[in-house]
């Protein structure tokens, strides 16, 4: 680390970006869970990122108003893919209203830096890109997606 990295806001940002791709956010990026298309799927949705060319389709199996089974194809940057992957995992066996309100929660993290109790474990992760709000976008795409495919949405 050069001497360019000692001023307080160069440490500052340094460990910003450190946080942003934390070795969570790195090993879904790398290895991305249930990343495949989902032949069973009975719902599924589709969504970009014009800002960073991020594109997602997200495939859910629901049966009796519990999400079975959620999957991706993604074609875009670290972040989209890998908090897609951890929506894959956090998803599953959760009601239609307890992946809204999650996906509302990690909302609420990653732009207001505000952590809940529905947010747990890894998707603590996703929150590191609060200080970068050209990156946030990346993060909540396939969030976003996920609501679009329960569109239209019943009480969310
Ligand atoms: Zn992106």
């Amino acid at each position: 680390m050069g001497p360019q990295f000692q001023t307080n806001l160069g440490n500052t940002m340094t460990e910003d970006i450190a946080k942003l791709y934390s070795p969570v956010i790195r090993d879904h990026a790398n290895q991305p869970r249930n990343c495949r298309r989902l032949l069973s799927a009975n719902f599924r949705a589709s969504s970009k990122n014009p800002l960073c060319g991020d594109c997602i389709t997200v495939f859910l199996r629901v049966e009796d108003g519990i999400v079975r089974e959620v999957s991706f194809e993604s074609f875009g940057c670290a972040l989209c893919r890998a908090s897609a992957s951890l929506l894959s995992e956090a998803a599953q066996g959760l009601t239609w209203q307890g992946v809204c309100e999650l996906g509302r929660a990690v909302e609420a993290m990653a732009t207001q830096g505000r952590t809940s109790s529905l947010c747990q474990g890894e998707l603590l992760a996703l929150g590191g890109v609060h200080p970068f709000p050209a990156r946030i976008p990346c993060v909540l795409l396939p969030w976003q997606t996920v609501l679009e495919a329960f569109d239209p949405k019943p009480s969310c």
